[in-house]
């Protein structure tokens, strides 16, 4: 791959290498690299002519579509930025979004067009709406009202042309300013780590609002490669276009490979052009790997990254998947990529803590963003004046160098003094016959300040016996870390990427209190 400082120069340098070539096939539909780049060229101009500014935002509220990714690049062409919004956000959540990031023009997709109708009176700043695929389909029309333009907008290297909004696990969802240099330098470090190249086939299936789908297509597209868009993660659509594809390269959160496994006909199909299955952007459960792993021998990739670093910062590859000498690799999250540091410290102090010592993790890298969209205060607490971003994750390092991540330091529970790690119940919880899904939150204790509880969802058929679960627990860890109390749910709050939101389940049992967190 070229060492580019501008996202403009992608497509100019593909397209004069492979006019031709395949760069992105969405629901039968075909560009070749000549076509994307005139695309995104009109649509800079249509940006321009509509009196769109370098610095302003505009925004994509929809499924998956080509136009979100034509408009990314496109902002990159002209200044401006696309805040993607998360499109499983409440109405009121769409507007948070919107309104902070004073879009001007929105792109909606029909699945959102009535909601965005009804909100329109609380956006102040939203100027247009055009309507995206469907029926009333006024994309094509406002591309086809400009010639293209190949004009540059010399944006300096940590110039924001996207903005994604971290998911709100840990409170209202922050707009991370992802700039040039920051989303080359992922896409070259990842493409370095698993080789991807021109003749790459890469799925992109994830949702395009989240760090995880937009930067996987980033990384595809800078490389030369085909990317194979998918409007919605269906997890059989998803397998079979990993066969009729001929599929090199996917990323998939660990909730989408749990009902994977239960596909009709999963293991039958022909694999056997993957060579990077990336799963990650929240801790995967045993059990699925376990079953992931006979699915997809040699190609599985653990993936720990955040929006706040474009996307991966480190990788646990498919020989550590693969080797029972150092199974237990198999709850680590890797080691870095090329170009990010990693280390463990201590968050009051900021210390680095001797190696298998718990602490936080800090990561710093050329991929960080360029701060949180109009909150300067967020960005400075976020990083140190030397660059380290304060990931908000606990864990450790081995003597090896691979990171263990243990839980967000907001949801380790601290009872009677003893720091208790939800994720290490969990996984003793996930292995109970009669659980399917399960989350270990700290609720208030008059005696212990806080105690673990653990919300459970059972497999179908299966009915589960609190006495006996915590049974299970007691033969397996101390005492102490044994959930205190047990309650059956039928399914646990999630984020679309799959992220449990613990906020929302510890919320009841804390209201009006403080609670403590390292
Ligand atoms: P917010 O900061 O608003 O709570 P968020 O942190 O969920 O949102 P993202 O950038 O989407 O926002 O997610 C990054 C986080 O996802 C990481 O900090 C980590 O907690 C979690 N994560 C990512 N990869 C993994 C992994 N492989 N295993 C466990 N957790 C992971």
């Amino acid at each position: 791959m070229s060492e580019f400082t501008h996202v403009a120069e992608v497509l100019a340098h593909w397209e004069a290498r492979r006019p031709d070539a395949l760069a992105l096939r969405y629901a039968g539909v075909d560009r070749s690299w000549a076509q994307l780049a005139q695309r995104v060229r009109r649509n800079a101009a249509a940006q321009r002519a509509a009196g769109l500014q370098p610095g302003d935002r505009i925004a994509v509220l929809d499924l998956n579509h080509p136009s979100c990714l034509e408009l990314t690049l496109a902002c990159a062409q002209a200044g401006t930025a696309n805040a993607v919004v998360n499109f499983r956000l409440a109405p009121a959540e769409i507007a948070y979004v919107i309104n902070d990031a004073k879009v001007r023009v929105l792109f909606v997709g029909p699945e959102f067009a009535a909601a965005v109708e009804a909100l329109r009176p609380t956006l102040p700043t939203l100027e247009r709406v055009i309507r995206v695929g469907g029926p009333d389909d006024e994309y094509e029309g406002w591309l086809a009202a400009s010639e293209p333009d190949p004009a540059i907008y010399p944006a300096a290297p940590d110039h924001c042309f996207l903005q994604l909004y971290t998911s709100g696990t840990t409170g209202f969802p922050k707009g991370a300013m992802l700039t040039h240099r920051g989303m080359l330098a992922h896409s070259r470090n990842l493409a370095a780590t698993q080789d991807y190249g021109p003749d790459s086939r890469v799925q992109v299936a994830m949702p395009l609002f989240h760090v995880g789908g937009t930067s996987t297509a980033l990384v595809a597209l800078t490389s030369g490669a085909s990317v194979f868009l998918m409007r919605t993660p269906d997890p059989a659509a998803a397998l079979a276009m990993l066969e009729s594809e001929r599929i090199t390269h996917t990323f998939y959160v660990p909730a989408l490979m749990a009902v994977m496994n239960d596909v009709p006909g999963a293991g039958a199909r022909d694999y056997s052009s993957l060579q990077a299955l990336c799963y990650g952007a929240s801790p995967m459960p045993m059990p699925v790997l376990r079953r992931a792993l006979a699915m997809f021998p040699g190609v599985l990739y653990q993936v720990y990254g955040m929006t706040e670093q474009s996307g991966a910062v480190s990788l646990l590859p498919p020989a550590d998947h693969a080797d029972p000498a150092v199974a237990h690799r198999l709850l680590s999250a890797g080691k870095p990529i090329t170009g990010v540091e990693i280390e463990i410290r201590a968050p009051a102090t900021g210390e680095r803590v001797p190696t298998g010592q718990p602490g936080e993790l800090w990561v710093r890298s050329e991929q960080r963003m360029g701060g949180y969209w109009g909150k300067p205060e967020a960005t400075a607490a976020a990083f140190t004046p030397d660059g380290w971003l304060r990931s908000g994750d606990g864990g450790h390092m081995d003597a090896d160098g691979y990171i263990y991540i243990t839980d967000r330091i907001k949801d380790l529970i601290i009872s009677g003094g003893e720091n208790i790690y939800p994720a290490e119940i969990e996984r003793v919880l996930a292995e109970h016959p009669a659980i399917l899904d399960v989350a270990v939150i700290g609720v208030p204790d008059e005696r212990w300040g806080e105690v673990p509880k653990a919300v459970v969802v059972a497999r179908p058929g299966a009915s589960i016996d609190a006495h006996e679960v915590v049974a299970w627990c007691r033969e397996r860890i101390a005492a102490f870390k044994c959930p205190k109390t047990i309650d059956v749910v039928a399914a646990l709050p999630r984020n679309p990427t799959g992220k449990i939101l613990k906020k929302d389940l510890r919320k009841p049992y804390w209201e009006g209190r403080e609670r403590q967190v390292v």
